[in-house]
């Protein structure tokens, strides 16, 4: 079943095969996306700021021309079995950060073995894939409107501070407000409840 929760830029699709990735069991996160401008921006807007700067320090997340690269750690047994080199926020019970903190490619991207295997065909998750779709093209805009942007401001390179993260939380509520066509798509009132299972919809219904 594929559940798909709509809530604007941050909007989050999840699938039950991804406990059960036949990818393995770090499932996609063994190749961790980018945090990338609009991310970084995003993650800055929702008050990560100190988290981003800390997280730089200690070595998880790495500046890289795209915004920040996460870092992977190298394979480990336990007692479950073999871990493969994977997304240093991937924990033995899935992701370890909030979906605040996250790139929104971890919140909105499901791969397409789990649009195939859920069963229900193209038409009943056409919600879902029109929200990732949607998101993927918001992101990929902005992150390039960003990268732009932020040249511009820091020639030298982005110094990686709280002001210029100030800033580039300031430029994607910016970006979001002059998306809000595209962004009504994905605003609560239009979620396709044929992708929710009975019971949420039940509860939406309350
Ligand atoms: S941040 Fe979380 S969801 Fe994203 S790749 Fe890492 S472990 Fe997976």
């Amino acid at each position: 079943m594929i559940r798909l929760e709509l809530a604007g830029p941050h909007t989050r699709l999840a699938s039950t095969l991804c406990a059960a990735c036949p990818q393995g069991r770090a499932g996609c996160c063994a190749a961790p996306p980018a945090v990338a401008w609009a991310d970084v921006a995003r993650i800055a807007h929702l008050g990560g700021i100190e988290w981003i700067l800390d997280e730089i320090q200690v070595g998880r997340l790495r500046p890289i021309p795209r915004g920040l690269a996460i870092l992977r750690v190298e394979p480990t047994l336990d007692e479950a079995g073999a871990w493969p080199a994977r997304c240093v926020y991937l924990g033995a019970v899935g992701c370890t950060i909030s979906y605040d903190r996250r790139s929104a490619t971890c919140n909105y991207y499901l791969c397409d073995d789990a649009f195939e295997r859920e069963g229900l065909g193209e038409g009943a998750h056409g919600g879902a894939r029109e929200a990732q779709d949607a998101l993927a093209g918001l992101y990929g805009r902005w992150d390039l409107e960003l990268q732009a942007r932020a040249s511009e401001r820091c020639p030298e390179g982005p110094p990686w501070d709280t002001s210029f993260l100030e800033w580039l939380g300031r430029e994607y509520a910016r970006l979001v407000r002059g998306s809000r066509r595209a962004i009504r798509r994905l605003a609560p009132a239009g979620i396709d409840s044929s992708a929710l299972t009975a019971r949420r919809r039940a509860n939406m219904a309350r």
